[in-house]
């Protein structure tokens, strides 16, 4: 067992740490406040190679894993940067087309999502269905060569930024008539195909949209992998790199946290001569936030090797447990943060009440900490399926 990163490891970290810093927290402030993207920020990541770190080296990327790519996404966010589509487009799509895009799909895609110049999104959540994926409404029937679509999708994350939209849709069987799920990859400008934008109260560059889709009308080679059958199993290949990485977004973004309110209650003096640090009703919060975003790395880092081994299963375990433990450390940290600022936590200068929106979100998506809990009660503790 080791617990430490190997030398290329290292300098993946301080190179995405140093270049997370030189962006900062205000620059992603102010692209929120703006309305802007952080385009410089993700286009300058693309070319240094850290968005393509867990592609294969034949299609443009690192050839690294989801260790390397969790990295990139803690780096980020450790530097105030918590960028959600990291977890979307090199975590969750390109992961789904390197194991099961056929090559024609591997070839035109994953060249662009490496260095950054493409973004696909995912969009599973419907209205409806919530977390419910049994009953998924978008469907797609067969015309032709080509696939037609019909359905709603809600909270799809940088739909007005990405080129395809990797559509999860059900179709029939032909020989059980039974419906299941398959992938499809949809331009984002493809007729019949609306978004409108959601007002969310989580302060960030990146959108979220419901989706319509109206008689979507996409070639055959759309649907993702070599058949109806690519499916499931496709589905299932995002969930685990998915749940590694929004933890690794947790756990930077509550060191980030940490770091800033620590500086400050180190040299905040309101008691003569004592920090605001030395009593330890602030000092023990804190010091309790940073154990548990100590220990949700811990786990981030067990389930990040464990998929990376090819131990998918275990994986699955491991990153749902990394998720989940992250998801509360993060929302702690903040909300520590906030608190020991006094005053200053809720200012924009100091940057943390900044972050309270998007780690209160982190307990909710990409999957809700219930559910979360439901699968470890079920899978790891034996119990009756609860719904
Ligand atoms: C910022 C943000 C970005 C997102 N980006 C995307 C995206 O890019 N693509 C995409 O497809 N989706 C995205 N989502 C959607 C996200 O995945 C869902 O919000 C999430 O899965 C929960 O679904 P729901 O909102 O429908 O909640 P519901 O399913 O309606 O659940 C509501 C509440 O009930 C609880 N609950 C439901 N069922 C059970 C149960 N059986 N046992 C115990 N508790 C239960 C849930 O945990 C939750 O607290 C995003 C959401 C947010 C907030």
């Amino acid at each position: 067992m080791t617990f430490d990163l190997t030398p290329e490891q290292d300098q993946l970290r301080d190179a995405v740490r140093a270049l997370g810093r030189r962006y900062g927290h205000s620059y992603f402030v102010e692209k929120a406040r703006t309305g802007e993207h952080t385009t410089e920020l993700w286009a300058e990541a693309g070319r240094l190679g850290y968005l393509g770190v867990n592609i294969p080296t034949e299609y443009g990327g690192g050839g690294g894993g989801i260790t390397e790519l969790a990295i990139v996404c803690e780096e980020l966010a450790a530097a105030g940067c918590p960028l959600l589509l990291l977890v979307v487009s090199p975590a969750i799509a390109a992961t789904v087309l390197s194991r099961h895009g056929t090559e024609e799909q591997r070839k035109r895609h994953l060249p662009g999502l490496a260095d950054g110049s493409q973004k696909i999104v995912f969009a599973i959540t419907e209205p409806e269905a919530g977390s419910n994926f049994h009953r998924l409404g978008t469907v797609a029937r067969r015309d032709g060569d080509d696939w037609v679509l019909n359905g709603r999708k809600c909270y799809i994350s940088g739909v007005d930024e990405a080129g395809h939209v990797l559509v999860v849709a059900r179709t029939e069987d032909s020989s059980t008539g039974k419906l299941k799920p398959a992938l499809f990859l949809v331009p984002t400008d493809a007729a019949g195909l609306t978004r409108s934008k959601l007002d969310m109260e989580i302060l960030s560059p990146e959108n979220q949209f419901l989706l319509y889709l109206d008689d979507v009308r996409v070639p055959a080679d759309a649907l993702l992998g070599e058949s109806l059958d690519a499916g499931l199993p496709a589905l299932f290949a995002g969930l685990n790199p998915e749940r590694i990485t929004v933890a690794a977004m947790g756990a930077g973004t509550g060191r980030y946290a940490i770091e800033r309110a620590s500086e400050y209650t180190a040299t905040r003096k309101v008691w003569g001569g004592r920090s605001i640090g030395s009593h330890q009703g602030v000092s023990h919060p804190l010091a309790h936030a940073a154990v548990q975003v100590e220990l949700a790395r811990l786990m981030i880092q067990k389930a990040a090797t464990l998929y990376d081994a090819g131990r998918d299963l275990e994986a699955g375990v491991s990153g749902n447990m990394a998720k989940y433990a992250a998801g509360e450390a993060a929302a702690l940290a903040v909300d520590t943060a906030v608190q020991v600022l006094g005053g200053a936590g809720m200012t924009t200068e100091y940057g943390v009440a900044t972050l309270l929106g998007a780690v209160r979100a982190g307990r909710i998506a990409p999957v809700s900490r219930e559910m979360i809990l439901n699968f470890v009660a079920q899978h790891v503790l034996g119990q009756d399926k609860s719904y």
